[in-house]
């Protein structure tokens, strides 16, 4: 595995990717990636750097963290101070609510906050309390899957102290929404490797059909820098497709059995986006069947809007309408160690990819 990545960040190859994209990039070109894990590679390799100016890589809605509502981020604390032992991934714990704890504060004074890496993780848990266990289900159809086994699997042992906060977000209806915005003048999309992986290349059929590239690609140099060249031709040409340049990894398409998975336990349902407002059909809720593990239903929770905390831009960012420098709390107010707003908390945050990178 090890040569295998280091082919994939061989510099003699990038430098010919590099010389290539700048022989061919004659117009201006504006491509946004929208996953985190996109973010957080072109800040690691210093992508942005090696490209002219004329081509312009912006961030989109691509970390699920950051997208998670602030209304979704209070229902979460009013549950964990109702006393049920919480599970995460840990991005989450340092994320801020309105009122400026985070569930790393409320561990820090006795909440029951526990860390894990797989939704199933807590199955275990479960088993050790009385209490309610209510997993934090946040993410896109990447990790929808799993979640969904979590509620499978309880459901099948009759577990009935679990729930899990919905909703898993879906991308097709925010790429339709960052395709009618005018304001963004977008040429392609550097597209989501994990999230194609479930869902297919059919997703960005609507990217293709309005004039825009939309490249599948890996999180290493060689993979970034092929992608970008691809849409600077396509752009130049005119003539746009979606192509798979991550086929070590995804299939065309895609995992049927991962998304009836998803089928089994979710429907589609609009839910609130950070910064973005209420998008319809845009969530993942849970089936009547499964609706026993809807921790808001479970208690009695309600989801008022996407107000923002006070100063922090994150919505604008999200959106590619702004960078993260151009916040002014950017590197001031707003640091990793002391985040004011989930773009700079996440591990693939765009502020916080800047911050760490730049
Ligand atoms: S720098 Fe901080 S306050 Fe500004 S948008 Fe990013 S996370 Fe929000």
């Amino acid at each position: 595995m090890a040569s295998m990545i280091e082919g994939f960040r061989n510099a003699e190859l990038c430098s010919k990717l590099v010389r290539q994209i700048l022989k061919e990039a004659t117009g201006s070109y504006r491509f946004m990636e929208v996953c985190g894990s996109h973010t957080m590679a072109i800040a690691r390799f210093g992508i942005k750097s090696l490209l002219p100016e004329n081509i312009e890589l912006v961030s989109g809605p691509g970390c699920p963290v950051c997208v998670t509502p602030q209304c979704e981020i209070d229902a979460l604390f009013e549950i964990a101070e109702k006393g049920a032992v919480i599970v995460t991934f840990g991005d989450m714990m340092r994320v801020p609510g309105s009122k400026g704890v985070s569930l790393q504060k409320m561990k820090s004074e006795g909440a029951d906050v526990r860390i894990v890496f797989s939704p199933l993780d807590t199955i275990k848990i479960a088993a050790e309390t009385d209490k309610e266990v209510v997993f934090v289900g946040i993410g896109f159809e990447t990790t929808a899957p799993a979640v969904a086994s979590l509620a499978l699997t309880a459901k099948k042992a009759g577990i009935k102290n679990i729930s899990i906060t919905p909703y898993s977000k879906t991308m097709p209806e925010v790429l339709g929404l960052l395709l009618s915005d005018e304001n963004l003048k977008i040429n392609g999309f550097i597209c989501p490797g994990h999230v194609t992986a479930v869902t297919g290349l059919s997703l960005y059929e609507p990217v293709v059909s309005a004039g825009m590239s939309a490249v599948v690609t890996g999180f290493e140099p060689v993979d970034i820098l092929t992608s970008i060249l691809e849409m600077v031709r396509q752009t130049n040409n005119g003539e746009f497709k979606a192509v798979n340049s991550y086929s070590r990894v995804v299939a065309d398409e895609g995992n049927a059995k991962a998304r009836s998975v998803i089928d089994e336990v979710y429907y589609k349902k609009g839910c609130w986006w950070r910064g973005i407002g209420y998008i319809e059909d845009s969530g993942l809720a849970f089936r009547d069947e499964y609706a026993e593990y809807d921790a808001f239903k479970k208690f009695d929770v309600s989801l008022q809007g996407d107000d923002e905390i006070e100063g922090c831009s994150c919505g604008e960012v999200l959106k590619g309408y702004i960078k993260p420098s151009s916040c002014s709390l950017f590197g001031t107010a707003c640091t990793p160690e002391s985040p004011v707003g989930p773009c700079m908390v996440s591990s693939e945050g765009a502020c916080a990819a800047l911050y760490k990178y730049s």
